[in-house]
């Protein structure tokens, strides 16, 4: 099948780091053909890396015959108006998460999406293209722990001010609820979505640590799941002399933790199984699931609807929080 080709709008961190090494591993799916951003410095630079045209106005690249689709990695607040005009311009969309600034221009995204059902749209949340938290559900359904009824998961670091994602300063100056609280927890609840089905909160609180960070930058979360699974989120980004990225699950007859792209499986009387996923990101898998969206006309397995999900779990926690 053909290769489709892709505008890429937005040349920073996202467009640097995380997508363009995924769409050269996938050369015979991808052809970028022209890119974008609103500084030229940046657009001439990416473009040249990859010997493309580029251009300043998003409205350009969207005029352009040879794209057929996408790659949205701007600031959230651009996610709809962009997705809009990508849209009727008759473009897939491949948006980067979290898929809008708030709940209801996450309903706007799904309805955008419904309107358009030729075209493919997915949100880019590679949490859900991970391995591992598929495996640690296949583990859990195929009763490798018994019933699974608690989880914790808990992500410490230390973010500082020179962290090249502070430096940002649309994530900075945030004019979306939550700030980094948001952007990264937005991953973690995807992920407990997949293991345990929709969550209920039962209580949120956040802190503020480092003003520097946005509002807030410390969040536990106590939830209650689709599947029975209880559990509290802990994430927190000022985490002084603390680094953890811990998610353990409790069953009636054993339990599984997930850390450093690694699951273990503990059970009384039994050795340990361990199971490595190493450079396990998703980024990769989810530009081949929106390739074959574009090409076979399948639905990705990161909708609009699921990123809408996504954004309103961490929002409600976030609410709960302020209540
Ligand atoms: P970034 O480095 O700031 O890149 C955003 C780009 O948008 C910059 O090139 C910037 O251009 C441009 N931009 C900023 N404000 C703009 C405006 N008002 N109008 C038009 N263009 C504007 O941010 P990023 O880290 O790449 O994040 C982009 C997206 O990717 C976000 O949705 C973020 O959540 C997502 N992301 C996802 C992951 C993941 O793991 N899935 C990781 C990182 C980011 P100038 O700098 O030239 O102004």
């Amino acid at each position: 099948m053909q290769a489709v080709r892709l505008g890429i709008i937005g040349c920073g961190i996202a467009a640097n780091d995380l997508h363009l090494p995924a769409i050269l591993k996938l050369r015979d799916k991808f052809t970028v053909t022209c890119v974008c951003n609103r500084t030229e410095p940046k657009a001439k630079a990416f473009a040249a890396g990859l010997g493309v045209p580029y251009v300043l106005d998003p409205a350009e690249l969207l005029a352009r015959d040879d794209v057929d689709a996408v790659d949205i990695a701007l600031p959230v607040e651009l996610n709809l108006r962009t997705t809009a005009a990508a849209l009727a311009a008759g473009k897939h969309v491949f948006v980067e998460k979290p898929i809008a600034l708030d709940a209801a221009q996450a309903s706007s995204m799904v309805a955008l999406a419904a309107a358009h059902p030729d075209l493919a749209c997915l949100v880019a949340e590679n949490y859900r293209y991970k391995e591992s938290f598929r495996r640690l559900k296949a583990l859990m359904d195929s009763g490798s722990i018994g019933r699974p009824y608690m989880a914790q998961w808990t992500c410490l670091q230390k973010i500082d001010v020179d962290n090249k994602y502070v430096q940002t300063p649309w994530r900075r100056n945030h004019r979306y609820e939550g700030g980094f609280l948001t952007d990264g927890g937005v991953h973690n609840v995807a992920a407990l979505r997949i293991m345990f089905g929709n969550l209920t909160c039962r209580g949120a609180v956040v802190r503020s640590v480092n003003p520097a960070l946005g509002r807030t930058d410390s969040l536990q979360f106590m939830f209650d799941s689709e599947s029975g699974v209880a559990g509290v989120f802990t994430e927190c980004f000022s985490a002084a002399g603390a680094s953890e990225g811990k998610l353990l699950i409790l069953g009636s007859e054993g339990s599984l933790s997930c850390e450093n792209d690694s699951i273990t499986v503990r059970r009384p009387g039994r050795p340990d199984s361990v199971e490595a996923f190493p450079g396990d990101d998703g980024y990769v898998a989810e530009f081949e699931d929106f390739y074959r969206a574009v090409r076979e006309g399948s639905v990705p397995l990161s909708d609009f609807s699921e990123g809408r999900k996504d954004l309103e779990s961490i929002l409600g926690a976030l609410e709960a929080a302020a209540r």
